[in-house]
């Protein structure tokens, strides 16, 4: 039934009551706690190996990486495109792990869907309407951002373009919003991940790199987000921050990321839930 009184339905506790979960390698996202690390862009071959396979010991689901990057600048290094794709999705196909990578514009719905298991829409595309509309159609995950002078009611209005459009495999994630503050690159809207989780059945979860822009800030924040009740986190990690052609400051050394998942995965068992790279992977998965 319609309710009149929100702006978005389909989105809505009031519409359905459980969890939205679904399945993509093995974790069931909404239910588990999904842990999604890689660096901010695809660089060369052996920088996304270095890490995936670093990633994969650690038993990491989900690798991310940006072939199509949105740069403020239109002199900063833009992603690799469809080369980046490749040795993205090869890596991840190494190793057994699901690719989380950025759509940018609708001419390349397709493509994307060739290579990535979840789309992710950044916090710059969150109002492209022609985009979410598109992304609606299609049979893949998507990882929505919240713009960063967005209201919760505009980022769930924005995942109801998803769902209205038939797509109900959908990740919110609060990335930080934009304040006066310019201490940290964005403010960590943590209250928004407990509110959203009231007001919607969709998971949440939470960039603590975007967020702060700070690496020694990433740890804490994600310890904080998963005890806000977040349904995962989406990390930045690189084998040479200082070389890193995007968002080396933010970047964890790959030493510091492994280090983070004991506390965070502590705080999730407190609340009776388990994280995916917890799980015991299925023996013909392992490589
Ligand atoms: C990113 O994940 O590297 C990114 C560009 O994210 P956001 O859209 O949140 O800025
Ligand atoms: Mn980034």
């Amino acid at each position: 039934m319609m309710d009149n009184r929100k702006p978005y339905q389909l989105v809505s506790r009031d519409w359905k009551k459980e969890n939205t979960v679904f399945e993509v390698n093995g974790v069931r996202i909404g239910e588990q706690r999904m842990m999604i690390a890689g660096p901010c862009a695809v660089e060369n071959e052996e920088q996304i190996c270095t890490i995936t396979e670093f990633l994969s010991k650690l038993n990491i689901r989900f690798v991310r990486g940006g072939a199509y990057k949105p740069r403020t600048s239109p002199y900063s290094f833009q992603g690799l495109k469809t080369e980046g794709l490749v040795m993205l999705r090869k890596a991840a196909d190494k190793y057994g792990m699901a690719v989380v990578t950025e759509i940018m514009s609708t001419d390349k719905v397709d493509e994307l869907c060739e290579y990535a298991d979840i789309l992710q829409v950044g916090t710059r595309n969150m109002q492209n309407y022609p985009l979410l509309r598109a992304l609606g159609k299609i049979n893949k995950p998507v990882l929505l951002k919240r713009g960063m002078s967005s209201t919760i009611e505009e980022w769930l209005l924005a995942a109801e373009y998803l769902l209205s459009g038939g797509n109900e495999k959908v990740i919110l994630c609060e990335r930080g919003i934009r304040t006066f503050e310019t201490a940290t690159r964005n403010t960590l809207d943590l209250s928004a991940v407990a509110l959203v989780k009231r007001l919607s059945h969709l998971p949440v979860i939470v960039d603590p790199s975007q967020a702060t822009g700070v690496r020694d800030l990433v740890a804490p924040m994600s310890m904080a987000a998963i005890a806000a009740g977040a349904d995962g986190l989406i990390v930045e990690v690189h084998n040479q921050p200082s070389e890193a052609l995007s968002d080396g400051e933010q970047s964890l050394y790959l030493d510091q990321f492994a280090a983070m998942l004991e506390p965070v995965r502590r705080i999730a068992a407190v609340q009776g839930r388990q994280f995916d790279f917890d799980l015991q992977r299925e023996p013909d998965l392992v490589l």
